[in-house]
Parts: structure tokens; C-alpha cells; sequence
């Protein structure tokens, strides 16, 4: 529990919520589409309306170029300059002199019919050096002054006033040069530009309160699901294995939900498990302790019961619970994989041969018949010590469960470069639902606390971790009343192989 706690007390406090985080992501993201915004349709405005009408000045005066020396020109000229809404004028180039072939104004304050000589002959030399183009912003302005001209000024010289763009193109066609004057009139853009900017500022205002809203929304939507699962897992946390998680709103928390359920479900079938083994394990403990315990005190104080066949059963019971603990020791080091197999080439037919001389003398005084049938020499790459552990639990489990017929057979067979070890016995089997949980630790078909007599409960789990340890097949074959067959395979060793 104190664990527990402690583990609690390291989760971190001080990292942003989703909330703040989905509420800075969501105005990040608004100022940036904001600021697009305002960049391209206020700042902008000006400088894209002006080049737009640049190229429609352009593809007129392609378009007039293409009919300069033919009929009707001046007729094309005013049809264009009546559907455009432009002024414009072309004159002929003849050394110093300037003639104008053909005019048209679509308002009166055009730059195209109140060109000064000076601003003409600007307009070509600018244009000639240009490779034939040029453009430019014009501003008229009225002389208040009697008797002072009005003028044209380039670039913008009263912001409140209309601007005029020229576009001036030189060209030769047939031995002729011609100037092209084009001239259209911004319309004064302020006014458009600060509506826009009131818009502008609306729009600003209702976004972020969207943004506020959406952000408290959608957080809402993604975190009382994690907090529900939160709280739960602080339960499965502090010990509470029934609590059950619900993932609701995406399928994110779903799965997460499922995943943690499934996890607590674990978590207690290993708390169980883990009780189930104490318990066992201090049964197995004390049995042979209370034995050896209660003999001691018998022979310490009835002098007469101290005899020899009362110290063979301390000696056996001492040998029992040392076995036990070695088992746990081997089991946990196995399961830990802190043992490996040391694996050397040997002869498995000769340690299965060798081991059964050791049930000799069950054969001879307890009427047991524990044959045994090889194909001659089976080399493998194995843990000789550990292969030796695996045949003597299964024989032993064997003779142990085999029942009335007392008989025992053990068979090692070859097939497709594999040796096949099986131990076959007549006793009650195993029954086809349970035959998967005999390989746990401490697992007994029968609930019949039988290992006093028998084993240390331990030896399947034993077999089990070895062969799995030597990437071993293994198994069990068996039928109720009719018995069973437990067996292993190991690869065969080819003389040349180590
Ligand atoms: P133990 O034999 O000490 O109880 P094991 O791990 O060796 O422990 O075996 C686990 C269980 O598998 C046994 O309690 C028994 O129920 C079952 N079992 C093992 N071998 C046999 C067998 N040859 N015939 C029938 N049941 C067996």
C-alpha cells in the first residue's frame, strides 16, 4: 500500500491540460487563417487591384496591335475603349515628331489626352528602354491657381483621389513604329479598405469567441471520458481489482477502456495466483516441518521411540522440503531467465537408459513394470542436466498417477531428424478442459492436496520452463480412465554438427 501511494505521488501536476492546450492550438490557428486573411485582403488589396488592371491594359493593347495596320482601326479603338472603359491613344513615330492615328477616351480625367510633349517624349524613351513596355501610376491633379495648367504627377499624390495606371507599349509594325498609350482609372480603394478593416474587426471578435467555445467543447468531449478512467485507475491503483472502466465519446477511450479492463482483469487473476502460491507453497513448507517437528519431540521424549525408522522419516521429510525449495529455486530462476541452458551434444538414449536403472528398485520391491523401447543412439544439442530433470518428472508423475496396473512405458522414436521422448501410463488421465492447466505451477487436477505424497506440485511447470528454455515441442496426450502420454521433441545431431 505504501508503494501504491508512493507511485501515486509522483504523477505530475504541472503539464498544460488538453484544454489549455486544445484552446492554444485553436487561436493559433485562427490568428494564422486571421492574418492570411488580412494580409492578402486588406494590405494587398491595393497592389493586386492595380496589377490586374496593368494586365488587362496589356492584353488590349496586344489586341489593338495585332489590327494597327488595318481598316476601321480607329473604329477597334473606340469599341475597346468604350467596353474597357479606358482612354486610349496611338501615335505614329517619325523621328522627332509624334502624330496621333487614332484616340479614344472613356473620362475626361485621363492622363492619354492631356499629355504634355515632355511626359510623351518621357513616356518612349522609358518605354524604349524597357524592351518596348512600361507602366506607371498618374495622378491628375487641378490647378486651383488661375491661369497655372493642371498636371499630372507620377506615383500617388493625394491618397483621397483617384489614380490613374498607364501602360505605354512600343511596337514596329511594317517598318513602322507606333506608341501605344493606354490609360484606366483606379477606383479610390480607401473606402472599400476601411469597411473591410470594420469587418475585419468583427470577424476577429466572433472568431475568438468561436474559438473559446469550440476549445471548451471539444475539451469537454475528450477529457470527462479520461478523467472518469483516471479516477478508476487511481481504484485499480489502491487495490480495488473489480472496478470496471467505460470508454465513451471516441474510439480512442474505447479501446483505452477496453485495454485497462482487461488489464485489472490480470492484474487480479495474478493477485489470486500470487495468494493461491503462498499458500501453497507455506502448506508444502510446513507439512514436512511439522513432521520433522513432531518426530523430533516423539524421539526427544519417549525414549523408546527413538529408532531408526522414526529417523529415516525425519531424513525423508528433510529431503522432501529441501527438494521443494530447490524446485522453487530452479522454477524462479527458469521463469526469471537468469538459468540458461548450458547445451553440450549427448546421447539421449544412453541418460534415458542410465536414469532407469534407478527405478529398479521400484520394479523389484513394489511390482511396478516400467519398460523401456530406443532406436539406437540419439545425439542432441541440449542441457543434460536440465533434459535429466524433465525425464525424471515425467517418469515420476507418471508412476505416481498410473494407478492399479502399476505399469509405466517410455519410448524414444526418430522421425524426420527429430527424437521423440514419450512416457506412457494407465492411469486415470486428465480431463480434456484441465489438460491445459496442468502445466501451471501448482496447479492440481483433483483440488486433493496429493503433492505430500507425490511430488512438490512443481514438476510440470518445471518441464515446461526447461523445454521452453531448449525451443522444445512438447505435450499431452490423454484420455479419462484410459491414461495418459506426456512427450517432448529435440532436434537429432548429425555427427558433423555441434
Ligand atoms: P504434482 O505431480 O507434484 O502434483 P506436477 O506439476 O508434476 O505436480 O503435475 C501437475 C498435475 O498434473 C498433477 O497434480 C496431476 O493432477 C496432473 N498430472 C501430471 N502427470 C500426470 C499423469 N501422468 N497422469 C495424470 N495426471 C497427471
Amino acid at each position: 500500500m505504501i508503494r501504491r501511494e508512493k507511485a501515486r505521488d509522483t504523477i505530475r501536476h504541472h503539464t498544460t491540460g488538453i484544454r489549455w492546450r486544445i484552446f492554444l492550438c485553436l487561436v493559433l490557428f485562427v490568428l494564422m487563417v486571421l492574418m492570411t486573411l488580412w494580409f492578402f485582403q486588406i494590405r494587398m488589396l491595393g497592389y493586386f487591384y492595380e496589377r490586374e488592371k496593368y494586365d488587362e491594359l496589356e492584353i488590349v493593347s496586344e489586341d489593338l496591335i495585332s489590327h494597327l495596320e488595318m481598316e476601321h482601326f480607329d473604329d477597334r479603338v473606340d469599341l475597346t475603349a468604350k467596353e474597357k472603359n479606358i482612354c486610349v491613344c496611338v501615335f505614329r513615330i517619325e523621328g522627332s515628331t509624334a502624330t496621333a492615328v487614332a484616340d479614344a477616351d472613356a473620362n475626361s480625367n485621363c492622363v492619354v489626352h492631356h499629355l504634355s510633349a515632355e511626359l510623351l517624349s518621357n513616356l518612349y524613351d522609358n518605354a524604349k528602354k524597357n524592351g518596348g513596355t512600361y507602366d506607371k501610376r498618374m495622378q491628375f491633379v487641378k490647378n486651383d491657381e488661375p491661369g497655372e495648367d493642371d498636371f499630372y504627377v507620377p506615383g500617388m499624390h493625394d491618397p483621397s483621389k483617384a489614380v490613374n495606371v498607364l501602360f505605354v507599349r512600343l511596337v514596329t509594325v511594317e517598318g513602322r513604329e507606333y506608341l501605344l498609350v493606354l490609360d484606366s482609372m483606379l477606383s479610390p480603394i480607401r473606402t472599400i479598405i476601411s469597411t473591410l478593416q470594420v469587418q475585419f474587426s468583427w470577424i476577429v471578435m466572433l472568431l475568438l469567441v468561436a474559438t473559446v467555445v469550440m476549445a471548451f467543447a471539444i475539451s469537454r468531449l475528450i477529457v470527462v471520458p479520461l478523467t472518469s478512467i483516471t479516477q478508476k485507475a487511481g481504484e485499480l491503483a489502491a487495490g480495488n481489482y473489480e472496478v470496471s472502466f467505460e470508454g465513451f465519446g471516441y474510439r480512442e477511450v474505447e479501446e483505452l477502456a477496453d485495454t485497462l479492463n482487461f488489464a485489472a482483469r490480470e492484474i487480479s487473476a495474478t493477485d489470486n495466483l500470487q495468494k493461491e502460491l503462498i499458500a501453497n507453497i507455506s502448506h508444502d513448507l510446513r507439512t514436512p516441518l511439522t513432521m520433522i517437528k513432531g518426530y523430533s519431540e516423539l524421539m526427544r521424549d519417549l525414549p523408546g521411540e527413538n529408532n531408526a525408522e522414526n529417523a529415516q522419516i525425519i531424513i525423508d521429510e528433510t529431503t522432501r522440503l529441501s527438494e521443494l525449495v530447490s524446485d522453487l529455486l530452479d522454477l524462479s530462476k527458469l521463469q526469471a531467465g537468469t538459468k540458461k541452458p548450458e547445451c553440450d551434444v549427448f546421447d539421449l538414449e544412453a541418460l534415458v537408459r542410465d536414469t532407469m536403472e534407478r527405478y529398479e528398485a521400484l520394479i523389484r520391491h513394489e511390482g511396478y513394470r516400467i519398460s523401456f523401447e530406443g532406436e539406437g543412439p540419439a545425439p542432441v544439442l541440449a542441457d543434460r542436466t536440465m533434459i535429466l530433470q524433465v525425464i525424471y518428472n515425467l517418469i515420476n508423475n507418471a508412476v505416481n498417477y498410473t494407478g492399479e496396473s502399476k505399469c509405466v512405458r517410455v519410448t524414444l522414436s526418430q522421425a524426420e531428424g527429430r527424437v521423440r521422448f514419450a512416457v506412457a501410463d494407465d492411469g486415470e488421465g486428465i480431463p480434456p478442459e484441465q489438460i491445459n492447466e496442468i502445466w501451471d505451477r501448482y496447479y492440481r487436477v483433483d483440488k486433493v492436496h496429493k503433492r505430500a505424497v507425490m511430488g512438490t506440485g512443481l514438476g510440470l511447470s518445471i518441464v515446461k520452463s526447461v523445454l521452453e528454455a531448449h525451443h522444445a515441442a512438447y505435450g499431452v496426450e490423454s484420455a479419462v480412465g484410459v491414461g495418459s502420454v506426456f512427450w517432448f521433441e529435440l532436434p537429432l545431431q548429425q555427427p558433423n554438427e555441434n
